[in-house]
This record gives C-alpha cells, structure tokens and sequence, in this order.
C-alpha cells in the first residue's frame, strides 16, 4: 500500500449545508468545515461562498499533497460533462457544471458524483460496508435514498439511475408521493412519513404524551417528538414506528431478494434512531423472503454519517488518479 501522503480535497454541496474536508487515502478527515447552502440566494452567491471555503481549507494546509478535488452534488449527474439535472433541492441549477466552474476557480482537478452514489462509495470503503462486494445502502432522512455496490463497484444503472430505493411501491394504495406515485417506501417510512402518520393517527387517540406537556404539545408532531416519544415508553409512539419498521422490512426483504447482497446498511438521519427499528425491521424482513434467505443477511448502521459523500468523493478522484486506496 501507498504511504497515507496524499489528500483530496472534498466537497458534498447538498440542499441545506455545504460541507468541505481535506481526506487521506485511508478515510481519515483533517480538517472539515461547513456552511449553509442558502441556495434562495442564487447560484453565483452560492458559488462564490462555496469557493471561499474551499480556498481557506487550500491556505491552511501543505497543498503540494493535495491531489485534486471529489465533488458529492445532490442531483442526477452527468459523470462526463459534469453537468447536474434537476437538482431537487437547487431548481435553478439545470443543466449547469459546477465542476467546471470549480476547476477554473481553484485551477485544480475536479471529480464529480451523485451524492447518494458517492455515499454508498464512501460506506463500503470506509465504513459499515468494510470487507464486503456487495451491498446496498438506504439513507433515511427527510424523503429515502440510497445505493448499491455490486462485486465491488458502486452500480448505477444503464442510464446512471439505479438506486432509488426510496421509491420502490410497497402498497398501491398508499400516500402519494412526490415522485408521483402511491405507497412508495419514501411515502411510507421516512422522516416526513413517521410525522404525517402521527398527526394522522393523533386525531383518533387520546392516549399518548405526544398530547401532554412532556412531548411539548406541539403541533405538528415531528418524528423526532415521536422517537422522543417511543424512548419515553408512549406506546402509540411505539406503535408507529413499528409501523414504519414493518413496512422498512417489506422493502428490504425486496431489495435481498433481488441483489443477494452480504449486508444491508442503514443511513441518513433516522440512523441514530435505529435500534428502535431493527428488530421490527428483522422481523418484516424475514415474514416477506424465501426461507433460505431469512435471517441470513445482516441489516446494521451506517458508521460514516454525513462523511460518507465526501469520503466517497474523495476515493474516486484517489481512484482517477491511480492512487491505492486503504481501509
Ligand atoms: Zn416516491
């Protein structure tokens, strides 16, 4: 293996924050920082604070190690070009190239990826996903994504689509989705899903401190007031996560089914919350699978968290560049 004397510099520009690290080629971070993203602002707005950042990390380090910059972009990602496509959170950004733009900036190379894909990358190299070809990955925040890395490669589809975990229907009569279909996993389980069955449910129960002071009385209830709730004893807190916990298991008995994978991996927010959910989830899993498979495929938590795209990000321009990577 290479001596750890080479560093990218890395970048995950989401909806909400921009993220910047300086990254060896064993995964660890020496330095990291983060801004708001503040997208209503505008892309040149945007752009500028974005290089800014970049440039501080540049002063305060020995750049002569540092090889080139890993992107992670939150949108569908033309890997050639660089141009982005429907950013979700970043309307106005269609059809442009952030990575030109930063190459001319900080005159230095520039690899780009989805920032879900560069995630499923970073996990397997460097965290939960050590040691194994295949997996797959779903990070659970506010909506549900994810990836797949198959004989040791992150797949993304023929057209560069796959792994869009988060909506996969798993009941047709479902809550409609932004994705415009109904009963989708994102729909169903994530973040926004635990909060709009909560106050649906709400307005048929009357026995749950989500109702008292204890829960601040607060309406809307959020999923965090519900898993605040669950760890506080409240049964129709309990009761709901159950709830996504089961359906959570309906997808992933789908996704072993179909990819075979060694290990399924949990991110994204609701991660820290995941011993609430992994029984139940064990449970559905195996309810919905062929015998031979039950019980078979371990489903655990991420360890990288909000890293995971940077890391990645990171790994593929080490990767680009010829450069050994260590786990
Ligand atoms: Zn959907």
């Amino acid at each position: 293996m290479n001596a750890v004397n080479q560093h990218v510099l890395a970048t995950d520009l989401g909806g909400t924050n921009i993220r910047v690290a300086l990254v060896d080629q064993l995964g660890n971070i020496s330095y990291r920082n983060s801004t708001e993203t503040l997208s209503d602002r505008g892309i040149g707005d945007v752009i500028n604070r974005w290089t800014d950042a970049l440039k501080h990390v540049m002063d305060s380090v020995d750049t002569k190690a540092v090889i080139g910059l890993g992107v992670a972009f939150a949108s569908p990602i033309d890997h050639q070009t660089g141009v982005v496509y429907n950013p979700p959170h970043l309307s106005n950004w269609d059809g442009f190239s952030p990575k030109s733009i930063l190459e001319q900036n900080l005159s230095m190379d520039v690899t780009i990826g989805n920032d879900a894909s560069l995630a499923v990358f970073g996990e397997y190299l460097y965290g939960a996903g050590r040691g194994f070809k295949n997996m797959v990955l779903l990070t659970i925040g506010t909506g549900i994504g994810g990836g797949i890395v198959m004989n040791g490669e992150v797949y993304v589809g023929h057209r560069g689509f796959a792994g869009e975990i988060g909506h996969i229907v798993i009941d047709k009569n479902g809550p409609l989705c932004d994705c415009g279909v109904r009963g989708c996993l994102q729909s169903m389980c994530s973040g926004t899903a635990i909060s709009r069955i909560a106050n649906e449910m709400l307005t048929s129960e009357k026995c749950t401190i989500l109702r008292d002071d204890g829960c601040d009385n607060q309406l809307p209830v959020t999923a965090q007031m519900v898993v605040k709730a669950a760890r506080a004893g409240d049964g129709f807190a309990t009761t709901i996560l159950d709830k996504v916990a089961r359906n959570l298991g309906i997808g992933i008995a789908g996704l072993i089914q179909i990819f075979d994978p060694e290990i399924i991996i949990i991110g994204g927010g609701i991660s820290s919350e995941f011993d609430l959910l992994h029984s139940g989830i064990l449970k559905s899993v195996d309810m919905n699978i062929y015998p031979h498979l039950r019980g078979v495929v371990p489903v655990v938590k991420a360890e990288r968290g909000d890293d995971a795209g940077m890391l990645g990000a990171a790994a593929l321009m080490f990767r680009d560049k010829g450069i050994e990577i260590g786990t």
